[in-house]
Parts: structure tokens; C-alpha cells; sequence
């Protein structure tokens, strides 16, 4: 099979490794569509290469091949993937929370990732599709579109519900489709045109372009003078986390899910004096996998318009230069 690696510095290219064969309860799953995630693209930008791991944690595709002991799953099944692969015995793997496993392995870390022709996974971790969620649906579930659903469950998002997204990538893109989707009042914030004109045509309420305009000014015009109900930061960066807690009402909460800066920016004197929920969010647990799937499956909803670039694996080289440029909307490897 071809599979993507990272040479170091912002450089890939495509090797040829052996077809995998799965163990005992493991599924091999043939490739359909798999997006680029912000954190593969952390790790391509590093200075040294892994020649000897493929990236790629959005699988999405078509049971190839069963191992010993897997009795639910079957080939030819449409699935997508719960992306980490936990113990399967612990406190955290039993209610479904893979990612917080002490043995966890991600995809491209210590295993091989879905940039590939193949992949394999865990029978517990696949989520079988029906026929009306495709399988770019199914690669948004595993990371980008299942990240921005998880948060929106903590926070509450509903009709009832203000929130102001920060940063308006493939996560911050997924959360504004999530939040309309729940009923909400959407207000997306970004400083690239082409990420804001992609949120307004996603169904945001209102758009603001941050290098433009004052976005706490625009927040307080359009959601009240108080501020919204609700925040969830996807950008990463220290404008970011510093206006979703002051747009924030009394009362409010955010959800913080962009990750890639360490800087202290928040003040705790405001968390407590306007009685503030701050929270981190990161992946999904299993069972939010499932109801994501019905979710979209029953709303006849996709994430399919936030794609903007699809490409083949052997183009994976391309697919990484155009994903690092960070002007786009998702980017897909579909086969
Ligand atoms: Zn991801
Ligand atoms: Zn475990």
C-alpha cells in the first residue's frame, strides 16, 4: 500500500509499505476518505522527519479484512473510527473514553495512521455507517467534526443558546455546523476572509473578521450587551482564549479545544467574579462516535461544505502543502 510520511521541516512524500494484516480482534479497514487535522499538520511542521510512521487520524472506509475474535463487525461494513486506540480493560476504556487510557496509542504516534491505503483499528473503536452518512462524514466524526460535537454537548449548545466560535478552521467550521444544527445563535470569528465567507455560507449568523473589526464590539452588538452564553475556542491562539472568556455573560461558559500555544492568558479573578465555566474538550468518547452518526443521519445533516479540497493519496505531498497554508477549509484524502 502507499502511505503518506513526514520527512521533517514541512516536507513529505509517499512510501510503499507492506498491506497490514489485523491480529486477534482487529479490524483492517480499506481507506474511503480520511481528512488532514490540525495536529497532523503540528507534526509535519516539526524539524525532524518519521520515515517510519504514516500520520492521519480521520479514518474513514470499508472492512477489508476481519482478525481472530471479532464477531461484530464484518467486511464489507462502512465504518468510521474512534481514533484512539485504548486497553479496552481499564476504568476509562469501559465507559468509552479511549483517549484517556494510560496505554492509548494515537494514530501516527506510536501506530500507523490512516494516510495510507489501509489502516488498521480496533473492533470496539468501528462505528458502522448507514448508506446516508458518506464517509467524508465518517472521517469529520473520527477527529475535526467529533471534537466540535463533544464540545457542543458540554456546553449545552440549543436554541436557547448564544455562542461565539474562535477560529474558523475545519474544528471551528465543524462547531458552527454543530451549534446551527442544535439551534443556536452562531457568531464566527477569524482574521482569514476565506475561513469567514466559509462560516457565513455554513449558516453562521454573523461573521466577523477580527483584523477588520473590534470582534468584542460586534459580540456585544449582535448578543447583547452582556456578552453570549457560550464560547468554543478553536483557534489556539492568545486573542482567542483571552475574548471567548471576555465575550462571555455572567454566567457563561467555554469550551477550549485549539491547542498548539502554552502562553498563561486567562485571569482567574474573572472566572470567579463573573462565575464562569471554562473547559477543556478534546476528541470524543465512543459512545458520542454513535450519537454523532444517528445525529447526522437524522437531521440528514454532513460536513461534506466545509470541504474544500480533496486529493488522491498519491498526491498526499500536495495535499500537505496546500493543508499547511492554513487559508483553506477541510482538506481530504478520498479514494
Ligand atoms: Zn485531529
Ligand atoms: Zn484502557
Amino acid at each position: 500500500m502507499k502511505g503518506v510520511v513526514f520527512l521533517g521541516d514541512r516536507k513529505a512524500t509517499i512510501k510503499d509499505f507492506p498491506d497490514p494484516e489485523p491480529g486477534f480482534g482487529e479490524v483492517l479497514i480499506r481507506m474511503k476518505a480520511t481528512g488532514i487535522c490540525g495536529s497532523d499538520l503540528h507534526v509535519y511542521r516539526r524539524q525532524e522527519g518519521r520515515e517510519d510512521r504514516i500520520p492521519g487520524h480521520e479514518p474513514s472506509g470499508v472492512i477489508e479484512a476481519i482478525g481472530e475474535g471479532v464477531e461484530r463487525i464484518k467486511v464489507g461494513d462502512r465504518v468510521c473510527i474512534n481514533h484512539y486506540r485504548g486497553c479496552g480493560h481499564c476504568v476509562h476504556c469501559a465507559a468509552g473514553y479511549f483517549q484517556w487510557c494510560h496505554q492509548a496509542k494515537g494514530y501516527g504516534g506510536p501506530i500507523d495512521g490512516s494516510h495510507a491505503d489501509f489502516v488498521l483499528s480496533d473492533e470496539r473503536n468501528c462505528v458502522v455507517m448507514p448508506e446516508s452518512v458518506s464517509f467524508t462524514d465518517g472521517a469529520f466524526i473520527a477527529c475535526a467534526g467529533g471534537t466540535a460535537y463533544s464540545a457542543m454537548r458540554k456546553l449545552g449548545a440549543s436554541g436557547n443558546t448564544t455562542l461565539a466560535v474562535f477560529g474558523l478552521g475545519p474544528v471551528g467550521l465543524s462547531g458552527v455546523l454543530m451549534a446551527k444544527a442544535m439551534g443556536g445563535y452562531v457568531i464566527g470569528i477569524d482574521v482569514i476572509d476565506e475561513r469567514v465567507n466559509l462560516a457565513k455560507q455554513i449558516g453562521a449568523d454573523v461573521v466577523i473578521n477580527a483584523q477588520k473589526e473590534d470582534a468584542l464590539d460586534v459580540i456585544r452588538q449582535v448578543a447583547g450587551a452582556d456578552g453570549t452564553d457560550l464560547a468554543f475556542e478553536a483557534s489556539g491562539s492568545s486573542a482567542g482564549r483571552i475574548n471567548a472568556v471576555k465575550c462571555l455573560r455572567r454566567g457563561g461558559k467555554a469550551a477550549f479545544v485549539g491547542i498548539g500555544n502554552n502562553e498563561p492568558v486567562i485571569n482567574p479573578t474573572e472566572i470567579i467574579g463573573r462565575e464562569l465555566t471554562l473547559m477543556g474538550s478534546y476528541v470524543l468518547p465512543l459512545q458520542q462516535s454513535y450519537d454523532l452518526v444517528n445525529f447526522l443521519d437524522r437531521r440528514k445533516l454532513s460536513f461534506a461544505p466545509i470541504v474544500t479540497h480533496e486529493f488522491s493519496i498519491t498526491d498526499g505531498v500536495e495535499a500537505y502543502q496546500v493543508a499547511d497554508e492554513s487559508r483553506t477549509g477541510k482538506v481530504v484524502f478520498t479514494w
